[in-house]
């Protein structure tokens, strides 16, 4: 199973597509797929029909998943994304940004 560099609650910029720039938090990761989902990010419309009487007919937007090699961790600092690197600070493993350092 590939592990992903990207976890639940990341803020992530996406790096291509029509998406291109947005920047989101990860709702959910599918790390079988490869896969991640990201609030406001491929937003794809579903039409629900209404099927039985007092139902109405509408359009739900939810949020489609991406591949996570499309996106990069975002660094505050830096404002932008970036790629992250591994650290052992103090016995503990965090990540930080490959440019600037900072914990991300
Ligand atoms: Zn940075």
């Amino acid at each position: 199973m590939a592990k992903l560099h990207i976890k639940k609650d990341d803020t992530v910029v996406v790096l291509s597509g029509v998406d291109k720039g947005t920047k989101g938090t990860v709702i959910a990761v599918s790390p079988e797929e490869g896969k991640v989902i990201v609030s406001g990010v491929h937003v794809v419309s579903k039409h629900t029909k209404a099927r039985r009487q007092g139902e109405v007919a509408q359009i739900l937007k939810t949020e489609g998943a991406i591949y996570a090699s499309k996106v990069q961790l975002y660094c505050p600092k830096c404002d932008k994304g970036v790629r992250s690197k591994v650290q052992v600070v103090d016995g503990k493993k965090v990540r930080v940004c490959a440019k600037c350092g900072a914990e991300i």
